[in-house]
């Protein structure tokens, strides 16, 4: 089979650079060994039981404009935020079952110090386009002594059945609710290989070939798995462990996500996300004691009412050391590039890095410096 690009990872990385390249009529193959299950449930707690789970697919999913602690706009948040609502948009319209869910991010302040510095920074332009109107629903039961404010262009991305739809569009499988909209496979099937792909078989040379596969590039979208792999030594991978919980609520409802240090995101038929944890040193998707106790301990401190977990999931978050992408080429082959360090905002930030990379394989164009892996030559 000869295709374009040949994809090693299918995380939210490998899965927006697949989308983004069939959207440019490029074709593509994706190698990734995690478990492939139906999409049939938005969130499919049984399937997020499984082994082999990425972070993508655990991720809640969530966007907003604000660094809660600095009540400063994200790093380019505009920029990626312009990009990647079309793009999640598009697909949703594509595919049938609702992918992006826009919602007011409600941030509660922590103390009367919070409040008072929020007062005279509310005020400044750059971040008074982000302030929406208080939530409506729900907040009589949440616990906020020195209230708090709201912001809109936010909301959260399901992560995992984008993963899952597009593994779909790549096999030819049309499951039961993308068939209801017209569904069709965007390229011929099995494009998508359920296999990790092995670095010492891979033959590099003006093509790439693996197996029965000739490509011209290979793109690595490893995630943390990428912060050892023979084409880009030495990288500032900064990995970041993340825990997060699935709740039952049945008496509470909410309009907004909520943030006191956690965030509790509505699913909808009182389930509820509630994360999450940062930890450097245990790099493993083991749950564990102490996230969970930290996540409730927050998480008491937000609800007046009580709540059933009913799933604690872990995964490693490819963070790098800047805190920026890592996108571009390779020091020691032309065709071999990457798309990594989406860290802790994945969802904002992937339509926006893989567009970049597409236009710097195809058109020759300049990756931005603060993105391109050339930073750290
Ligand atoms: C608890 C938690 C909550 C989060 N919440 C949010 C959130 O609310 N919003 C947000 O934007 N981000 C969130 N994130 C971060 C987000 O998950 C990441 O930014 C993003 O998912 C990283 O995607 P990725 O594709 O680079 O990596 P991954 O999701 O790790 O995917 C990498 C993939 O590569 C595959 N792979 C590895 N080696 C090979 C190989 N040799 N061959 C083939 N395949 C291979 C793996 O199997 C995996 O599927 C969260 C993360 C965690 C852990």
């Amino acid at each position: 089979m000869k295709v374009d690009v040949l994809i090693s990872g299918m995380g939210l990385a490998g899965t927006v650079l697949a989308e983004t390249l069939i959207q440019r009529g490029k074709s593509v193959a994706v190698f990734d060994p995690c478990s492939h299950v139906s999409p049939s449930l938005p969130n499919n707690l049984e399937a997020q039981r499984e082994e082999k789970l990425n972070s993508s697919r655990i991720a809640a999913g969530i966007f907003n404009p604000i660094n809660q602690k600095r009540f400063a706009p994200h790093w380019k948040f505009d920029e990626f935020y312009a990009k990647a609502m079309p793009f999640y948009q598009n697909i949703e319209i594509e595919s049938g079952p609702p992918l992006l869910h826009l919602l007011p991010s409600y941030h509660i302040f922590k103390d009367a110090g919070q409040q008072n510095d929020w007062l005279t920074k509310g005020c400044e332009p750059h971040l008074m386009k982000y302030i929406s109107p208080n939530p409506k629903i729900g907040l009589e039961l949440v616990k906020q002594p020195f209230e708090g404010v709201s912001f809109n262009a936010s909301g959260f991305v399901n992560t995992q059945a984008l993963i899952e739809q597009t593994i779909d569009r790549l096999t030819g499988t049309p499951t039961s609710n993308n068939m209801v909209t017209g569904w069709r496979p965007r390229q011929p099937a099995n494009h998508f290989i359920n296999e990790k792909l092995d670095f010492a078989k891979l033959e590099i040379n003006t093509t790439i070939n693996y197996q029965n596969i000739e490509a011209e590039s290979l793109v690595l979208c490893n995630g943390f798995a990428d912060w050892q792999n023979p084409y880009f030594p030495s990288l500032p991978f900064y990995p970041s462990k993340g825990e997060i919980l699935t709740l039952e609520i049945p008496d509470f409802s909410t309009d907004c996500i909520l943030h006191n240090g956690v965030y509790l995101v509505p699913i909808g038929n009182g389930v509820f996300r509630c994360g999450a944890t940062y930890n450097h040193i245990n790099l493993n998707d083991a749950p564990s004691e102490e996230g969970k106790a930290w996540l409730t301990k927050h998480l008491n401190n937000l609800l007046k009412i009580p709540y059933k977990i009913i799933n604690h999931l872990a995964a490693v978050r490819p963070t790098v050391k800047d805190r920026r992408p890592l996108l571009g080429k390779s020091l020691t082959h032309n065709n071999v590039f990457m798309l990594n360090g989406l860290g802790t905002k994945g969802v904002l930030m992937a339509p926006l890095l893989a567009d970049l990379l597409c236009s710097h394989i195809f058109d020759g164009l300049p990756l931005p410096k603060d993105m391109d892996i050339a930073r750290f030559y």
